[in-house]
């Protein structure tokens, strides 16, 4: 995924945490020394780690019970009453589950948004994980339907986003980022923006919110600030280079050009949009506009993956589709495999502001890596002919055999070197009953 488009046949060193060199470059970085450790790719392409620009690992414990319902019905019904029987105990069992599936899955790097409490059990999970990751506790300080628990004020908000920042930013040997996660304009006050807005300034941190998801959303936003959501946030200085938006689908030509203008960043979450019924985002648009973009899969209990390779053969079909509803002169054509991987390899970096870091398989680069078997049957008969049609329309996280995070073997051939899956799924089942029995007690489930 550099610039050139390289693809080659060849070794890859990693030294330390990160890549040391490539192909004809390795024999001189090895001077006649002996590798510590080898890995045999053959029969593999090996990939810059994917980037998943937009999660929360608090709902993977709800995959399967929030099913049906369009977006605001699916937040007030269901979603939020769930974050507010979480402990801290059920989050980390949630990440846990959630982590085994991405690192499994070839996922090196992750853009999370919390529930608005039990944060701290996300970082530690994450660090523990030993995957790369910008996460942040979910800011809501009022809104319809929204649970007392899951209600603050914007200076405890911000107070606690703050604490998190000072315990978990630059953790893990710099492998942990902490972000102010305003929820959505629906559940955040004009106060609460003000302060997300100053802080991020201030302190040079991302803001990771929604926008612009469901029709629904997009007319109660109108109502409540007479405004659409990315002017919303233009007029109150929140957009910047570091913010990051997820979804997009009903941003308009001068909205893209609002985010574009400010250096904004913006994740596509096909799966989630089509299992929501939000719509479909025009993620062309967004790229002849000028926007950073990334791609994510958003929650377990709206997608209901955490596969970065359905999200990506999505995005790549969908994308002719959109295109073809666009009947303007120069409409953008539907997206090339290569750049759908880009969106979940160096151009999702690039959306996080790690593009200088990882995304791509260059000396000097984070040794975040992910090896993808081709010999699968779904794979042949000669996928080396279009790696990336081979990566983007028929790879599936089952091919993942090796994940890299910073020179750290996570994963390799059906073992975790950092999770125990068996127990990390007894867990989350346990807690999964104890949660539903929270919110039976607290008239929802
Ligand atoms: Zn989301």
């Amino acid at each position: 995924m550099d610039a050139p488009g390289t693809v080659a046949r060849g070794d890859l060193l990693i030294r330390d945490d990160a890549i040391a060199a490539l192909g004809a470059g390795v024999p001189a970085a090895l001077a006649g020394a002996r590798p510590d450790a080898e890995f045999d790719a053959a029969g593999a392409f090996v990939v810059p780690g994917l980037v998943h620009g937009h999660l929360h690992l608090c709902q993977t414990l709800f995959r399967g019970l929030a099913e049906h319902d369009d977006l605001l019905r699916w937040l007030r019904e269901r979603i939020w009453p769930l974050e507010a029987a979480h402990t801290t105990a059920s989050v980390a069992a949630s990440a846990r589950l959630g982590l085994a599936e991405l690192i499994a899955g070839g996922v090196t790097c992750i853009n999370d948004m919390g529930t608005v409490r039990h944060t701290e059990a996300i970082g530690e999970a994450l660090e523990a994980s030993g995957i790369r990751a910008v996460f942040g506790k979910a800011l809501m300080d009022q809104g319809a339907g929204v649970p007392a628990g899951l209600l603050e004020s914007p200076r405890a908000a911000m107070d606690e986003s703050l604490v998190l920042a000072r315990r978990f930013h630059g953790a893990g040997a710099g492998r942990l980022g902490v972000s102010l996660a305003p929820r959505f304009i629906l559940s955040c006050s004009e106060a609460l923006w003000a302060e997300v807005a100053a802080t991020a300034r201030e302190r040079g941190m991302l803001v990771h919110t929604h926008l612009a998801e469901s029709p629904t959303e997009a007319r109660e936003v109108t109502q409540a600030v007479a405004t659409s959501a990315a002017r919303y946030f233009a007029e109150r200085d929140v957009l910047g280079p570091g913010f990051v938006g997820a979804h997009g689908v009903w941003l308009d030509d001068d909205e893209l050009a609002l985010l574009a203008r400010a250096d904004a960043a913006l994740v596509h979450c096909p799966g989630s949009n089509l299992k929501l019924g939000s719509g479909l985002a025009h993620v062309g648009a967004w790229r002849r506009a000028g926007i950073r973009c990334g791609l994510g899969s958003d929650g377990a209990a709206c997608n209901n993956r955490l596969d970065g390779f359905h999200e990506m053969s999505l995005a790549a079909s969908l994308s002719r589709v959109v295109g073809r509803r666009d009947p303007r002169p120069g409409s953008p054509p539907p997206l090339a495999a290569r750049d759908v991987l880009a969106l979940a390899t160096c151009d999702g970096a690039r959306a996080l502001g790690l593009g200088d870091s990882v995304g791509v398989l260059a000396p000097g680069r984070q040794a975040d890596i992910a090896v993808v078997d081709a010999r699968g049957p779904h794979m042949g008969p000669a996928p080396e002919r279009d790696p990336y049609v081979a990566l983007v329309h028929a790879a599936r996280p089952s091919d993942v055999r090796l994940t890299v995070v910073a020179g750290r073997v996570l994963y390799r051939d059906g073992a975790w070197t950092t999770l125990d899956p068996a127990a990390v799924g007894a867990t989350a089942r346990t807690e999964l009953t104890g949660l539903l029995r929270r919110a039976e007690e607290a008239g929802v489930a």
